[in-house]
């Protein structure tokens, strides 16, 4: 899944994914990518997300929505982040699954559920008034 999150120059928030689903999916899959807040989620109020990994197990926990309503309260964008792995976590320890995060202030972050094979994510950061694209990694945990 390649998923993104803008923040627009009125401040609009916009976050969306594309995806090939799942390997071997059964025909008529629609898995998490498309399902509004858990592939992704945005609110112009306060901010976006969206997720990547395994959907049949991460759409159950709307993901991209629990990470943009605790940036809502708040929360800074890793916080909000791992806290939504966090809580997939807690009942699958070893599934797979990543989370992007962005604020309305252009703060943003990134988490991902460690397991073996899956140790960083990496995901860019683009900035339109400094013309830059930055790779970034975080470690999972
Ligand atoms: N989340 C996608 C799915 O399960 C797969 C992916 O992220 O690569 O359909």
């Amino acid at each position: 899944t390649i998923g993104m999150i803008v923040i627009g120059q009125n401040g609009q928030v916009a976050a969306g994914t594309s995806t090939n689903g799942a390997t071997h999916k059964i025909p008529g899959r629609v898995g998490d990518s498309p399902i509004a807040g858990a592939g992704a989620y945005a609110d112009s109020t306060a901010g976006g997300a969206a997720a990547t990994g395994d959907g049949d197990i991460m759409m159950r926990f709307l993901p991209s929505y629990l990470a943009v309503e605790l940036m809502r309260s708040g929360i800074d964008p890793s916080t909000a982040c791992h806290t939504s792995i966090s809580r997939i976590k807690k009942h699958y320890p070893d599934f797979f699954g990543a989370v992007i995060c962005a604020n309305t202030t252009g703060g943003y972050g990134a988490a991902c559920n460690k397991r073996p094979g899956f140790t960083s994510f990496p995901f860019m950061v683009s900035n339109p008034h400094t013309g830059a694209s930055l790779l970034q990694t975080v470690d999972c945990f």
